[in-house]
This record gives structure tokens, sequence and C-alpha cells, in this order.
């Protein structure tokens, strides 16, 4: 405001001094009029025709013209026109200059552009009073144009602070959406293959529940993807080649799957799959096709990885309050695929459920049997098969429920091995068997040393002070550990065959006889089989129920047999049930056997006897 005042002032001073430019081609008027102008200040320049006008404007603009019409060749409108067609002169005021006795024209002076007229002759009151008011008049109009151009300026000047702002706060908007985008990505994916994580995958499902809730119609599927032994890949090649495996996993199921479906990694070596709009066919046509996928090898880094995966599929419905259940459901589904036998896929009942519920209930059960000795142990015999006289027992154990009755250990020992509980029920099945050998031995029942066969699970096998526990057995139970022999099965050799063949030198180190169960149902392959120091392979009651059927897969007893004589091991049949089974089996040279045809399972007392009765077959 105060910048505006101080330019209007100096302005106004500097009317004053105003050059004025006087155009008229009577010499009189020029001097009269300079004369009186110059009396006030002004400073009066003179032309006496159009041309020497247009010169002298040109040559210095001056700020005002008092311009005469009648001139010889170029007359006042001309000059009047020739200046306001120039934008540099168009603005300087011009004042006509006419006799009273000429005809002048208003409208023609004001329509070539003239700002006012003064009639000849002059009177000085009257040229000073007109050319004051144009002279004003412009200094206004200058003065105004002036505060219009500061006005712009300072409107531009805010303006363009205004977008400065605005893109300075655009930009943090932006970058505050990114990170809150970053953030948001790493709160619902998983780190290690960049799918989404459990929490994102829960959020989904949930939607889609509310989506069958509010449309009948709708359906959808969970699918639940478990590898198979991934623990040994872990073990046996590393963490790192364990992660590097879950990410070409990931890669390759992301590579299957119709982006439209939400793939997750659940934890470890748990995937799922949401299959929204999705029916049973298609789910499992789509379980199908990943269970193929698994068929290649994963190339990694330094391996060449093969790895078998298990499948549960859950159908959604509208009775699926929560996304968890229906989780869980696909979960105990894939659990079914595993004991299936692994690499398949199951879709959900919910008699599953019912299983699953009585598994749990199972481990509480089991828990308690400890505590109040519900486990016992039967003895079956075996039998030496060239003699036919009994060489030992193998000690399985039972479980007599106070309500449910004899539980059979097919359906016990799972549990035990899942919770762990296994660790302390072998260790009870260890010394009982141990403390009966040495009672048997110590009354000479017969006269020549029996053996207890005894079974370690998987998990006993991988305890790290199993080799402790049983020499403090043995030594208190005062038996010779090389009448003691224990039954490992291939796969819990297979688990983690490195810390396996160690355990079983210290075993062997310690005269312990060591068999390998149920051999030919594993995974073991014959190169891995002579790196193990073991006296005995036990060939499985399935290849031994063959031999009825004539000629169909003997030759599979026969191999088994054959490859423990080329490994001096010794062989023992199980699940003989027909003299025929033995018949054959002696013709084979078979070691031993065992099996319902001799005798089945038996209470101590019953075992007792049939030693005392020195039976032979
Ligand atoms: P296994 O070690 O292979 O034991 C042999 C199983 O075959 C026993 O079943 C036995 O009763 C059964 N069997 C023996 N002869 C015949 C026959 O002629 N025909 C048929 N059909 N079956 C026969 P059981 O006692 O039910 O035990 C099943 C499995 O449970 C055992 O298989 C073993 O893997 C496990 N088990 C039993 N007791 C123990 C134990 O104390 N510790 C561990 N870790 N596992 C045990
Ligand atoms: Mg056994
Ligand atoms: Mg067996």
């Amino acid at each position: 405001m105060l910048q505006v005042k101080a330019s209007m002032s100096s302005d106004l001073a500097s009317l004053n001094s105003a050059d004025i430019l006087i155009v008229d081609d009577v010499p009189e008027n020029l001097r009269l009029l300079s004369n009186i102008l110059l009396s006030k200040g002004y400073n009066a320049r003179k032309a006496l025709n159009g041309q020497m006008a247009l010169k002298a404007v040109a040559g210095a603009l001056p700020d005002l013209i008092l311009l005469d019409i009648m001139m010889p060749n170029m007359n006042g409108y001309q000059v009047c026109e020739c200046l306001k067609t120039d934008p540099r002169t168009a603005d300087i005021p011009v004042i006509f200059l006419s006799a009273l006795s000429e005809a002048f024209d208003k409208v023609k002076a004001f329509a070539a552009g003239g700002a006012d007229y003064i009639t000849k002759p002059f009177q000085v009151e009257e040229v000073l009073a007109r050319v004051e008011n144009q002279l004003s008049l412009r200094a206004a109009i200058k003065l105004n144009q002036q505060l219009n151009l500061q006005l712009e300026a300072r409107v531009k000047a805010r303006t363009l602070e205004l977008e400065t702002a605005n893109q300075k706060l655009q930009q943090e908007i932006n970058e505050r959406q990114l990170l809150e985008e970053q953030l948001r990505q790493m709160a619902n994916s998983d780190s290690l293959t960049k799918l989404a994580n459990r929490a994102l995958f829960m959020e989904s499902l949930e939607q889609a529940c509310q989506c069958a809730q509010a449309q009948a119609d709708y359906q959808f599927a969970v699918l639940f993807l478990d590898c198979d032994r991934f623990k040994i890949v872990n073990d046996s090649l590393g963490h790192s080649v364990g992660d590097e495996l879950l990410i070409a996993i990931a890669r390759r199921l992301e590579a299957l799957l119709h982006p439209k479906y939400l793939l997750a990694r659940l934890g470890g070596d748990e995937f799922a799959v949401l299959l929204t709009n999705c029916d049973l066919n298609q789910a499992s046509e789509i379980a199908e096709k990943v269970l193929q996928e698994f068929t290649v090898c994963f190339d990694l880094q330094r391996y060449e990885v093969f790895i078998n995966a298990s499948i549960g599929i859950a159908m959604g419905n509208t009775e699926y309050q929560r996304p968890e259940h229906l989780l869980r459901d696909a979960d105990t589904a894939m659990y079914r695929a595993k004991s299936l036998g692994k690499g398949q896929y199951s879709v959900f009942t919910p008699a599953m459920h019912d299983d699953a519920l009585q598994v749990l209930q199972l481990e509480i059960e089991l828990r308690k049997a400890i505590e109040r000795q519900e486990l016992f142990v039967h003895y079956q015999p075996i039998i030496s098969l060239p003699t036919g006289k009994i060489t030992g027992f193998e000690a399985l154990v039972r479980w007599q429920h106070p309500q449910l009755g004899l539980i059979p250990p097919v359906k016990f020992i799972p549990v035990a091995e899942e919770t762990g509980l296994i660790n302390q029920i072998g260790e009870f099945v260890l010394r009982t068997a141990c403390e009966q050998l040495h009672l048997w031995q110590s009354e000479k029942l017969v006269n020549y040393p029996l053996i207890a066969s005894v079974n370690l699970s998987a998990r006993q096998f991988a305890q790290t002070n199993l080799i402790e526990q049983i020499e403090k057995i043995i030594t208190e139970t005062r038996i010779a550990p090389e009448n003691l022999k224990l039954e490992i099965t291939e796969s819990a050799i297979m688990n983690n065959p490195q810390a396996a063949k160690i355990i079983l030198q210290q075993l062997r180190d310690r005269h312990i006889q060591l068999c390998i169960d149920d051999f030919g149902t594993g995974y073991s392959s014959l190169s891995y089989l002579h790196q193990f120091p073991v006296d005995i392979l036990k060939v499985d009651r399935s290849f031994v129920n063959c031999l009825d059927r004539d000629g169909e897969d003997v030759g599979l007893v026969t191999a088994i047999i054959h490859i423990a004589e080329t490994m001096n091991m010794k062989a023992i049949a199980e699940g003989i049930e027909t003299p025929n089974q033995l018949v054959r089996l002696r013709e084979l040279n078979c070691d031993f056997g065992q099996g319902y045809l001799f005798s089945k399972p038996l209470s101590v007392q019953d075992a007792t006897d049939l030693l005392l009765s020195a039976p032979k077959w």
C-alpha cells in the first residue's frame, strides 16, 4: 500500500515537467501555445507539419500532443490515425486544435483517436485546463497500469508460491502413501517367498466366508499344502538350501495358479491357496495339477531336489462362521492325505474332524495311561526256522484302557510319536522286556540264551540321550547286550541317514543286535543299506503274505533274503500265518520266522508256559 502511494505522488509530481509536442502549420500558433505551456513549466516541442510531428514522436515519446487539424499534405486526423495504429504511440493522448471558423467534426475527431479538442483563438485557461486534464488522466491510467502490473506480479508470485507449496504437499502425500503401501505389503507378505502371509490369507478367507453367507450359491475352497519330508532337506542339505527350495516352490506354484487365486505361505513348509468361485471338481483338478508339478525336480543352485507334497482340500460353505475353522479342516484333510501315503490330496469330510478329535482325546488319555500304568507288554515268539525252536520274543506294547478296552498299538503309537510320549513309552517297554528276559534266563526255562527284540521308534532314534538310556537299562536289568535286539524301521533311519549311521555304530560297538523292521516298505536304497551296521533284515508281512499266491511277488521275498545273505545279515520273516508260507520260507533258507502260525503275542504267563512246553515247529 505504501508503495502504491509513493509511486502515485511521484507520477503527479512529474506532470509539470511533462513533455508536450505542439503540431501546427502556423508558426504564430506554435509560438503562442509553447509560451503558454513553458510558462507553466511544461517542456514544449514544436512541429510545423504531420511528417515532422511523426519524426519528433519517433525521436522521443511525448506525454501529450496538441495537434492542428487543418494542415497541408497530411491533416491532423491522418497524423492521429498514424499514431494510434502504432502500439508504441497509441497511448499518447492527442488534443485536436481547431479554428472555430473551420468545419470541425467532433465525431470524426474522437473516431480518429482524439482525447479532447481546443478551439482557436486559444484561451490560456482553457488550454491549460485541458492539457492538465489529459496529463492527469494519462498519469492516472499509467498509475493504474502500473498497479495492475504490480498486482499481477504479486498474484503470479503468490500463485507460484501456492503451486510450489501444493507440489510439496502432494509429494509428501505421495511419499506417505508409498510408505503406507510398503508397510502394508510388509505386514501382509511373507519375507522369504514374497507371497501373501498367513494374516492376509486369513483376511481374504474371512471375506470369502462372508461372501458365502450373503450369496447362497457362492462356492470356494481352501487348498492346504505341506511338503513331505521337508525336514530331511533342511537337516541334510542345510537351512539355506531349504529356504531356496521354498522360494522355488513358491515360484512354481505362482506360475501354475491363476492370479485370481490367493497363494500364501502360512509358515514353514506349509502353503495355502484360496480358490474363489470354485467347485469341488475344479479344486480337485487344481490339486492334481499342483501334485503333478511336484513330480518335476527342483533345480537349485547347488542341488537338484525332488520333493513331494500332500494336499488337503476343504470346501467353503455357509456353516463356516470362522475362517480358521475352514483352514483347520483343510489341514486335517492334508494330514489324512499324508497318512494315506503322502504325495496325494484328500478332501475334507466331517468324519475326519471326528477322527482328529479322537486323536486329541487319545493323546489326553495316553498321558494318563502312563501315570495309571495301563500299559503292559506282550511277547511274540520268534522261531529259528532251521531248528523250529523259539529263539526269543518280540516285545509289543499293549494298552488296556479302563473304558475303551484294549487299544492296539497302531492306533496309539503314531499319536505317541507325534506328541513325544513315545520316549517314555519306549523306555518302559525296553525296561520291561529286559527285566522279563533276565527273569526267564535266571529261571533257566531253556538251556540257551533267549533274545528280546524291542521296537525303537523314529522319534526315540532321534533322542540325544538314547545310548545312555539303553546302557543304563542293560546294566540295571543285568542282561547281556548281545541278547538284546533293537528293531528300527527303514524310515526312521532314512529320516536322517548321517545321524543314524553314527547311532547304529555306537549300538553295534556295545554288541547290541540291530534289525531293520518292515524291510521293503520304506525308502532305503541298497546303496545306503551297506553303510549301516545292521545284523538282520525283517521281511515285511505284506511280502510274506504274497507267498501264498503262487508265483506272484515271491521274487521279492527271495530278493530280500538274498540281499541279507550277500550282506552277511540274517533274514527274518514276519506275519507267517500258513504252513505253506513256512514251507516256502524254509526252502528259501530264511533264518527266522514270526507269526500267528506259531503264536500270537502272549502275556508273560502264556509266554512262560509256551517256553516251558518247549515247542518245535
Ligand atoms: P511290528 O514291529 O512290525 O510288529 C509286528 C506286528 O505284527 C505286531 O502288531 C504283531 O502283533 C503283528 N503280527 C505278528 N504276527 C502276525 C501275523 O501272523 N499276522 C498278522 N496279521 N499280524 C501279525 P502289533 O502288536 O499290533 O504292533 C503293530 C506295530 O506297532 C508294530 O509293528 C510296531 O511298529 C508298533 N509297536 C508295537 N509295540 C511297540 C513298541 O513297544 N514300541 C514301538 N516303537 N512300536 C511298537
Ligand atoms: Mg517290530
Ligand atoms: Mg514289522
